[in-house]
């Protein structure tokens, strides 16, 4: 298939999406007016019912359509093949051949946060060396996490070249005045300034046409990539992440579910119930009964709060729960900076990535990391999730915006105007039909049917490092 004919497959299967979270909620408002039980009740509930299975067939005619003539074989060759070019170019441009010339950008671990959010000033950091040509030199003695530094688990970032010193090096700047300078520090991506345009969520231009064919999120795969680099098991762990898949019986199909809790819902995230994540789980399983056989209903259950897995066996035994005990009880415990808690972690967003479904809140960073790896994994998951917040967002990340594609007139004081080619900077989806945003042409900030609007990519000249061997 071309390019454009894969971007509109998605668009129908998105539209079809958000109309039924717009129906669905305005259905289920309606039955709460009516008290539930009166006639005009019941008769709501059955058109949620018969619409729900008009939704499960449109899910098996999509696959249909996604899968025909073979296409998820050319699907899964065409992402995998992406994947080994981009991984040679990094392999390329962090083994110098002369570290003692080579240009260098240095980043350190130091960074008061989450494994997550320490993973991803890391990806930053080396986007910003892959679009300057500049090796990743990473500091990481001392870490938090793991005193011994980043390769007591992963391995290092460069055979030939893990040394920051150079000529002369000089703190992030305009543009003129680190050009030629040997080595360039970082500071965290909040603090950057002045802010180049390859920043996430932007894509680079060279690849850019095959990316948009085979994903749709291709901004998330292009972070994934990096993540994929950057994690790189050491032997050792990569042993355990096999043992311990053994151990859990672990394998597809599997929904993974993380439910993000303590210290996070103190000001960053809302609480959401077991039953929540559930309801998602069990619509994902319905749905994937109608295009293949379903023996069990697994789930990869992560969270950082301990009373989350005996909840989610008790009250739901027609699902098998695969969790790493261990792990789980070492992040409850709060012991978040140790190398247990590090394994933990680690293990928890290598088994959400392998699954073919995740239900979690993207507001988490642990989230976030597991759907960038997932992306990378299989083919096209980019619709493969389901968040209970946050759309997908790279902290710090430039301005993210959809483009409007039809007329808007507002109905009420919360929605604002739109008209086709507006900019809409987006700030999150209602899953209800509605997103929110700011209109760039008015400055107006409300509600808007998501429907109206695509997702507006930037993409960017990058270097294409036409020496890496793949
Ligand atoms: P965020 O705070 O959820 O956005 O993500 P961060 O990664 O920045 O920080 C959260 C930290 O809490 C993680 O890095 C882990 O140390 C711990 N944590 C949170 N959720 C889990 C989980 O499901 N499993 C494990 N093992 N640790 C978790």
């Amino acid at each position: 298939p071309t390019m454009n004919h894969e971007v509109e497959r998605r668009r129908v299967e998105n539209t079809a999406m958000e109309f039924w979270f717009y129906l669905r909620n305005k259905l289920q408002k309606l039955k709460d007016k009516t008290g539930g039980k009166s006639d005009v009740g019941v008769e709501i509930d059955t058109i949620i019912q018969d619409s729900t299975a008009y939704q499960k067939t449109l899910y098996k005619d999509f696959w249909k359509l996604r899968t025909v003539d073979g296409l998820e074989k050319w699907r899964q060759k065409e992402a995998d093949s992406l994947g080994k070019l981009v991984q040679a170019r990094f392999h390329f441009l962090q083994n110098p051949s002369d570290c003692s010339t080579a240009k260098k950008i240095v980043c350190n671990l130091s960074k008061g946060c989450g494994y997550g959010c320490q993973l991803h000033h890391l990806v930053y950091c080396m986007m910003v060396g892959y679009a300057l040509d500049r090796t990743l030199i990473l500091e990481s003695k001392g870490w938090r996490y793991a005193a011994a530094g980043w390769e007591s688990v992963f391995r290092p970032l460069s055979d030939t070249c893990m040394e920051r010193s150079g000529r002369e090096s000089v703190h992030w700047g305009a543009p003129d005045r680190i050009k030629d300078v040997q080595v360039v520090e970082m500071p965290i991506i909040d603090s950057l300034h002045p802010r180049p345009d390859y920043l996430p969520l932007s894509i680079p231009k060279d690849i850019s046409e095959r990316l948009i064919r085979v994903n749709g999120d291709p901004s998330s795969w292009w972070i994934g990539q990096f993540v994929q680099y950057l994690t790189r098991p050491q032997p050792h762990l990569q042993k355990d992440l096999d043992r311990a898949q053994k151990k859990l019986g672990f394998s597809n199909p599997c929904v993974g579910v993380h439910v993000r809790r303590t210290d996070k819902l103190a000001a960053e995230a809302a609480y959401h119930s077991v039953d929540e994540y559930m309801r998602y789980v069990a619509e994902y399983f319905d749905k994937l009964e109608m295009i293949q056989e379903v023996p069990e209903r697994k789930v990869f259950l992560a969270s950082d709060d301990p009373s989350v897995l005996p909840e989610a066996k008790k009250n739901y035994p027609d699902y098998t729960f695969i969790s790493d005990p261990s792990v789980t009880l070492s992040a409850g415990l709060n012991k978040r900076y140790t190398d247990e808690s590090l394994r933990g972690v680690i293990l928890d967003i290598h088994f959400l990535s392998l699954c073919d479904y995740l239900v979690c809140t993207f507001s988490s960073q642990v989230c976030r990391v597991a759907y960038e790896k997932m992306q990378t994994m299989h083919g096209d998951p980019s619709a493969n999730f389901k968040s209970l917040d946050d759309i997908y967002y790279f902290g710090g990340q430039n301005g993210h915006y959809v483009e409007v594609v039809e007329e808007h007139v507002k109905r009420n004081s919360k929605e604002i105007d739109m008209e086709p080619g507006d900019l809409i900077g987006i700030a999150g989806n209602h899953w209800d039909g509605n997103s929110k945003g700011m209109n760039r042409r008015t400055g107006k900030t409300g509600l808007f049917p998501s429907y109206k609007t695509q997702n507006k990519l930037t993409i960017v000249d990058l270097p294409e490092y036409p020496e890496a061997k793949v």
